[in-house]
């Protein structure tokens, strides 16, 4: 792995209408810590890791996420909010504002590629205004190595100009910051933020138009790993779930943290080559592996930290959202390359704060369709005295965002591939049990852990009525037991310990459940309707 070693290639980019050659090319993560450092632009932390602070965003800004319609995505695409329109003129005058721009400051160049099984390898070129997003693009995307790098021909480029601001009236933007996704120039345009999840969310949301459309594979927004005996666990959930968090877990191999393929070979597949882990209240007991990857080569985002550099991982006054990317290799237990067979078990991770949800519960496959396109979890309110009501967020295939095709398309592979493989699916709730937030508390993250695990074991089997219950509002399989787990904690109504507040807010989030699934209605299958929880409040 090119790892340390350091390149002397040079590269032009005339052909992008960059003019000038002050260029550092493929420079290490070293080289470019000591830069960002020598800039002003970060400080060290005393784990050796990186620590930046991204600016104004401190997350992505889905309001200011285009795609340009043309004749390659006009008839695909699912336009609306989610896939918000911009015309290819503007694009074009856009980028060239862009280009100017960059045309006189010092760039940061890196060639990398996305999807581990090379059948769908696409060759990136990442050109970067600052030198901590180059090492983000280092950290995030795969490294190819210097054999690989001597033919290297981009397909798509992003270009993060995190220091330029649009004009929203004469550009065609929203405001000042923006992501825009042309798919014939093949061109990730992202300026005024220096988010640098932008970055990986952009090339995540083309594989995400390219691979269903062009090479019959489906993309997931989801984690995975592999057991000792090879057999392949994926989990799927919106952000803070616990993708991140659950695949990496030391008695199994990461394959991936956050983006995979489904191919027709059997196999499952990283598109990327690093990890970006939320750091809120991160601590080393309860989450060794991760705590472990921040060290030299990592970039933590938005964290406070002391005059010797310790993080104060519970201080949220920049952000909730603070972050560490860390190339996968940071991670001790890695599978090589990142590719898995077809899995045996899906999660499907909520992070309910209603506190209603069993914490783990079997789907059929009409279920699991269901809940798919329904794609749940919940946002806890704002921390304003009194409102503590829970908001429920409903995003279609857990990743509306980044999903340009109307969701039944993905849901529908989903289907497809469930009915081929016998996979079995389970709804994992990692979000609150004993009440709703602001009463219960956060489901322990042991308890998660020993019940995938338990999964994962085969000590979950649910074969009759002995072993599971019909949870009555939601229909889904409930175990009655779980090895490392309080049996309590399996039945959230015991949790709750008031059966009318219980079903009230259960009621709640059906009502919630029914309400969103409404625009589905017209192209869901009767057996996917059925999937639906089975009572609701009239
Ligand atoms: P993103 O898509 O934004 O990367 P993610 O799904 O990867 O999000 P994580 O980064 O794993 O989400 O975040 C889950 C957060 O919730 C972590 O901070 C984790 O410590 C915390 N957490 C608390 N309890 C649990 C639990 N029972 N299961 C999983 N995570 C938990
Ligand atoms: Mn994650």
């Amino acid at each position: 792995m090119n790892t340390s070693k350091k390149t002397t290639k040079t590269i032009s980019l005339k052909n992008y209408g960059i003019s000038h050659d002050n260029i550092k090319y493929q420079l290490t993560p070293s080289q470019l810590h000591d830069i960002t450092l020598q800039k002003g632009m970060g400080k060290e932390a005393s784990s050796g890791a990186l620590a930046v602070n991204t600016g104004e965003f401190t997350g992505r800004s889905p309001m200011d996420r285009f795609i340009v319609k043309d004749k390659v995505t006009q008839d695909e695409v699912w336009w609306g909010d989610i896939n918000i329109p911009f015309e290819p003129l503007k694009f074009d005058a856009l980028y060239d504002k862009v280009i100017a721009y960059l045309n006189e400051k010092e760039l940061y160049v890196r060639d990398c590629y996305a999807c581990a099984d090379h059948n769908y390898r696409t060759d990136i070129r990442v050109i970067n205004e600052y030198p901590w997003s180059n090492l983000f693009a280092y950290n995030m995307f795969i490294r190819p190595t210097d054999e690989e790098l001597k033919n290297f021909e981009p397909e798509w480029t992003v270009v993060n100009a995190p220091g330029f601001m649009a004009d929203a009236k004469v550009d065609g933007t929203r405001q000042h910051n923006f992501a825009i996704l042309n798919f014939t120039r093949k061109i990730a345009l992202i300026g005024g933020t220096g988010y640098t999840g932008e970055i990986k969310k952009g090339i995540f949301s083309a594989l995400n138009f390219i691979l269903p459309t062009q090479k019959n594979t489906l993309p997931m927004h989801c984690s995975s790993n592999v057991g000792k005996n090879g057999e392949t666990a994926i989990f799927f959930g919106l952000s803070g779930t616990g993708k991140t968090t659950l695949s990496t877990d030391a008695s199994r191999k990461l394959i991936g943290d956050d983006e995979h393929g489904w191919n027709n070979e059997n196999a499952v597949f990283n598109f990327e080559g690093g990890c970006y882990a939320k750091v809120i209240n991160l601590s080393e007991e309860q989450e060794p592996e991760i705590f472990g990857a921040i060290k030299r080569g990592a970039i933590l985002e938005n964290v406070i930290m002391d005059d010797k550099g310790d993080v104060d991982f519970a201080d949220t006054s920049i952000t909730q959202n603070t972050r560490v990317s860390y190339p996968i290799y940071h991670i001790d237990n890695v599978q090589r390359p990142s590719i898995g067979k077809n899995p045996k078990n899906i999660f499907f991770l909520t992070a309910d704060a209603f506190g209603v949800l069993p914490p783990i519960s079997k789907l059929t496959p009409s279920q699991a369709a269901y809940h798919f396109i329904s794609g749940y979890t919940a946002k806890v309110a704002g921390t304003e005295a009194g409102v503590k009501e829970p908001i429920p967020s409903f995003s279609a295939c857990f990743g509306a965002p980044f999903m340009p095709l109307h969701p039944t398309k993905y849901a529908e592979m989903l289907s497809k591939k469930m009915k081929e493989t016998g996979v079995n699916v389970w709804l994992v709730n990692t979000g609150w049990t004993g009440g709703p937030y602001g009463v219960g508390t956060r489901m322990k993250l042991k308890y998660t852990r020993a019940m995938i695990n338990a999964v994962l074991n085969g000590d979950l089997g649910l074969y009759s009525y002995d072993d599971y219950h019909i949870h009555s509002v939601f229909g889904v399989a409930q175990p009655r037991t779980c090895p490392g787990v309080p049996t309590d904690v399996l039945s959230p109504r015991t949790t709750w310990n008031n059966d009318e507040a219980y079903y009230t807010t259960a009621f709640k989030l059906t009502n919630a459940f029914r309400e969103n699934f409404k625009k589905f209605e017209s192209y869901a299958s009767e057996e996917i309707r059925r999937g639906g929880p089975q009572r609701y409040a009239f």
